[in-house]
Formats: C-alpha cells, sequence, structure tokens
C-alpha cells in the first residue's frame, strides 16, 4: 500500500493526510474548494514544526513528509491511483453516500474504501457500492497524529482480508488498532456519548454547576478533561447527532439526547468552535471560562 486519498481536509482530513504522509505514504487530499485545502496544508506545515521543535522530529523529515502530498477539488483525480481511500468529510449520511458511490466508480477494482465517521453505519454505507467487503471504517481519535486508537470498524460484509490489512496498516501509522463490529456507536461513542450526556442531565437537573461536574470526573475518575469541556471540544452539535443516531439505532429511550443539549444547538452554541457552550472560548487563550449562563 503506497497511495492514500483522504477525503475532506478538515480537522479530522488533514491530521489523517499528515499522519500517513510522516510515515512515508503518498497522500491525495480532496476537498470542494483550493481555499479549505490552503487552509489543511498550512495546518499540516504549522503542526509538523510543533513537532520539530519539540525535537520529535527532523526538518527532513518534515519536509519531506510535506512533498508527498498533493491536494485537488476533483475527486475523481484524487481517488484513481489510491491503494486506500479514507473519507473524512461531513458527518452527513446522503453526502457520505455520494461521496462513496463516486469513489467506487473511480478507483482500482482491488482499493480499500474506509470512513473516518463517527456515527454513519459502515454496512449503510457499503451497501451503495460494487464491493461491500471492502469498504470499513477507520474512525481515528482528534487530534489524528498525537492520539493512538485507531477503531477499526467491520461492517456486515467487510472481509477478514480488508479487516487484517487496516488493523496492520494502522499499527505501520504507529497507532492501536482495536477491532469492532458496526452498530451504532460503535464503541467509543456508544460509550462516551451516554457519558457525556448524564454529565449534561446533571447540569440541567440542577444536581451541580459546570465546573463541580468536570471536576468530580478530573480528579475522581482521572479522565484528564471532564465530559462538559469535552463536550465542547468535540462540538455539541456532533454529540447530538451521535445520540440521535444512538437513539434511532437502538430505539431505547436511554440514549435521548438531553433538552439543554438540544436547545444548546438550536441556539447556536456549539463549544469550542462556536465560540461558545457549557465555557467559553477566544482565540489565542487557553483560560478554561464558565459560560457566562452557567455561572453562579
Ligand atoms: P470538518 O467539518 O472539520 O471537515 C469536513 C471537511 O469535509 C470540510 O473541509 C468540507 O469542506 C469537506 N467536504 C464536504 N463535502 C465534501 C465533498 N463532497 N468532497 C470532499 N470534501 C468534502 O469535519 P471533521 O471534524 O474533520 O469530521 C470529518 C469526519 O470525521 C466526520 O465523519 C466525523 O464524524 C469524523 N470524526 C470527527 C472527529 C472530531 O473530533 N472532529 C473525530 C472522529 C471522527
Amino acid at each position: 500500500m503506497k497511495n492514500i486519498a483522504v477525503i475532506g481536509s478538515g480537522t479530522m482530513g488533514n491530521g489523517i493526510a499528515h499522519t500517513f504522509a510522516q510515515n512515508g505514504y503518498s497522500v491525495s487530499m480532496v476537498d470542494i474548494s483550493e481555499e479549505y485545502l490552503k487552509k489543511a496544508i498550512a495546518t499540516i506545515e504549522k503542526n509538523l514544526g510543533r513537532q520539530v521543535e519539540k525535537g520529535t522530529l527532523t526538518a527532513e523529515a518534515k519536509s519531506q513528509a510535506m512533498t508527498r502530498i498533493t491536494t485537488t477539488t476533483f475527486l475523481k483525480e484524487g481517488v484513481k491511483d489510491a491503494d486506500l481511500v479514507v473519507e473524512a468529510a461531513t458527518e452527513t449520511l446522503d453526502l457520505k453516500l455520494k461521496i462513496f458511490r463516486e469513489i467506487d466508480e473511480n478507483t482500482k477494482p482491488e482499493t480499500i474504501l474506509a470512513s473516518n465517521t463517527s456515527s454513519i453505519s459502515i454496512t449503510k454505507i457499503a451497501s451503495v457500492t460494487k464491493s461491500p467487503d471492502k469498504v470499513i471504517g477507520m474512525h481515528f481519535m482528534n487530534p489524528v497524529p498525537i492520539m493512538k486508537l485507531v477503531e477499526v470498524i467491520r461492517g456486515y460484509s467487510t472481509s477478514d482480508a480488508v479487516t487484517k490489512t487496516i488493523m496492520e496498516l494502522s499499527r505501520k501509522l504507529g497507532k492501536v488498532p482495536v477491532e469492532v463490529n458496526d452498530y451504532p456507536g460503535f464503541v467509543a461513542n456508544r460509550i462516551l456519548m451516554p457519558m457525556i450526556n448524564e454529565a449534561i442531565y446533571t447540569l440541567y437537573e440542577g444536581v451541580a454547576g459546570v465546573g463541580e461536574i468536570d471536576t468530580v470526573m478530573k480528579l475522581g475518575m482521572a479522565h484528564p478533561m471532564g465530559p462538559l469541556q469535552l463536550a465542547d471540544f468535540i462540538g455539541l452539535d456532533v454529540c447530538l447527532s451521535i445520540l440521535n443516531v444512538l437513539h434511532n439505532g437502538f430505539g431505547n429511550p436511554k440514549y435521548a439526547p438531553c433538552p439543554l443539549l438540544v436547545n444548546m444547538v438550536q441556539a447556536g452554541h456549539k463549544g469550542v468552535k462556536s465560540g461558545s457552550g457549557f465555557y467559553k472560548y477566544t482565540p489565542g487563550s487557553k483560560e478554561l471560562i464558565i459560560a457566562d449562563r452557567f455561572r453562579k
């Protein structure tokens, strides 16, 4: 495996491209506008630069990694030579199905098609391709160059051979792959999202404030970040959509999103990306300040 195509150059796509390029793979990064691709290249350059500053990467290795990445806004062009395509576009079912139909039509028969989706069914995505046996979930964690886990999701028809290839490839990237089956939320989000939802319910019902809830989980359970801060970091809209997938997929009311979460998303308070959620964020500042609404 030599040539990797990455579809989407946002938060996850640029991290995935960075990780493959740093490990010697040629990467073709695809997005819908040159502006997004330029931004992604600048982000990769900055993040590789940080590794050089820390002494974990040589300046030579950084420039070699950068030369391995090409960009295009033409999906067909970007995927034609790929041995593996990793799709990391926006988390919308219809968009993913459209992209997979297009990738399927424009890749070699042996190309493996992976999705980095957080919650959409791999089996559903695979159903629009000619060979569902070579479709798999490759769920990287954010930030990709730093986080070790890759949740490798086997769809209903994913073959043993494709699963083995992706497990081995993940190890070659210095990651720790974990194989799981394709059911709503897989493993990571099936466990994480109910915890986040329960933290929001705890706040909503007035049991404790934002700071108290996060402190209990940080100091009591040795979590590096409290669940409310983590929800802000992931994006409250993303948390809501994953909870909806769990709720619809299992039909169990225990996954129903907390009304406070629904209200916050509807009001545009989506966490770090919108500047406010449970905390408020100002660019360049790392200070954690509780949002005015939740101050006592
Ligand atoms: P993002 O919004 O930062 O980036 C998505 C990118 O996809 C954008 O640059 C957008 O322009 C591009 N895109 C949209 N339509 C496209 C198309 N037709 N062709 C090519 N590119 C297109 O989103 P993200 O946070 O990077 O999430 C991407 C995927 O990764 C989602 O499936 C998400 O569930 C998953 N994921 C996200 C995280 C996270 O913490 N953000 C973690 C794990 C998995």
